[in-house]
C-alpha cells in the first residue's frame, strides 16, 4: 500500500491518504512539542521507537478485547490504520499521581491513587486543551453517553492490561493518554498512539523516568530513555 496526498500534519505525526478510501497511512517523526507547543526539538530516533512500540501493543491489546485502528506496519516509521473521525478528546488515565494531576490537587508526584482515575481534555490547541467533564462533553457534543461509556471502559481495561504487562518488565504505568476514533460504521477503536511521548513511564526499583517528561523537564538522557523502553518491550 502507498502513500497518497498528505491529509494532515500534527505535532509528531503526518497522515496521508491511500488508494484504498477505509484506510491511512500514518508517519510518525522524531519532531518532539511540549507545553501545547511552546517548546519544540527532536528527539533521535523517537519515531521508529513510536510507530513499533504503539503496534506492538495495539495487537497485544486487540487480543485482550480491545478493538483498535492497527491494521499493518509497513517499515519502521510508517503505518496502515483504519480510517477513523477522531473523537476530540484527551481520554487520561491516572495510576500514581504526577504531572498536572499533582499541581491541580496538591498530591506529591509519586503518590499512588487509591483507584485509579479518568479524565478527559477538549482536544483544542486554541483553548489549551482544557479539562472536560462528561456532562459538557454531551452539551457540546462531542460525543453521545454510549461512544462516552464505550470510551471509558476501554480505556480502564487498557490501563488493566497495560500496567500487568509492563509490570513483567519492571515498568509501573503512572499515567497515560489515549485517542479514541470512530469508523465509518460509527464503532469506536482505540486509535493515535501508546508511546513514551503518550503514557509516563517509571522503573520499578529506581522510579527513573523512562518517557517523554525527560524532554519536558529538560533532565537529559531523553533518546537513551526511549531506547531504554524499546529495548524492555520489543527486546531491541
Ligand atoms: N499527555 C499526552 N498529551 C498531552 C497531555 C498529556 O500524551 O497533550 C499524557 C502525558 O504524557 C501523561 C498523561 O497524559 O502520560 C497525563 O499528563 P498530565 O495531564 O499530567 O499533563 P502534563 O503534566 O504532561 O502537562
Amino acid at each position: 500500500m502507498e502513500k497518497l496526498e498528505m491529509l494532515y500534519e500534527g505535532k509528531a505525526k503526518k497522515v496521508y491518504a491511500t488508494a484504498d478510501p477505509e484506510k491511512f497511512i500514518v508517519s510518525y517523526k522524531d519532531d518532539a512539542t511540549a507545553l501545547n507547543g511552546k517548546k519544540k526539538g527532536t528527539i533521535a530516533g523517537k519515531g521508529e521507537i513510536n510507530n513499533r512500540m504503539t503496534n506492538y501493543l495495539m495487537q497485544k491489546l486487540e487480543d485482550a478485547g480491545v478493538p483498535t485502528h492497527f491494521v499493518e506496519e509497513l517499515n519502521g516509521r510508517e503505518t496502515v490504520v483504519k480510517k477513523v473521525t477522531i473523537v476530540p478528546l484527551e481520554v487520561i488515565v491516572r495510576n500514581v499521581a504526577a504531572g498536572s494531576f499533582s499541581k491541580r490537587y496538591g498530591v506529591e508526584e509519586g503518590t499512588v491513587l487509591k483507584a485509579p482515575s479518568l479524565e478527559y481534555s477538549y482536544k483544542c490547541d486554541a483553548l489549551d486543551d482544557p479539562l472536560i467533564n462528561d456532562y459538557h462533553i454531551l452539551a457540546i457534543g462531542l460525543a453521545t453517553r454510549e461512544e462516552l461509556d464505550t470510551i471509558a471502559k476501554y480505556a480502564f481495561a487498557v490501563n488493566e492490561y497495560l500496567k500487568n504487562f509492563l509490570k513483567a518488565y519492571n515498568v509501573d504505568l503512572i499515567d497515560f493518554k489515549l485517542e479514541f476514533g470512530k469508523t465509518s460504521d460509527g464503532t469506536i477503536v482505540l486509535a493515535d498512539e501508546i508511546s513514551p511521548d503518550t503514557c509516563r513511564f517509571w522503573d520499578s526499583i529506581t522510579h527513573e523516568k523512562l518517557d517523554k517528561d525527560r524532554f519536558r523537564r529538560d533532565m537529559g538522557g531523553v533518546e537513551e530513555a526511549y531506547q531504554e523502553m524499546m529495548k524492555r518491550i520489543l527486546g531491541e
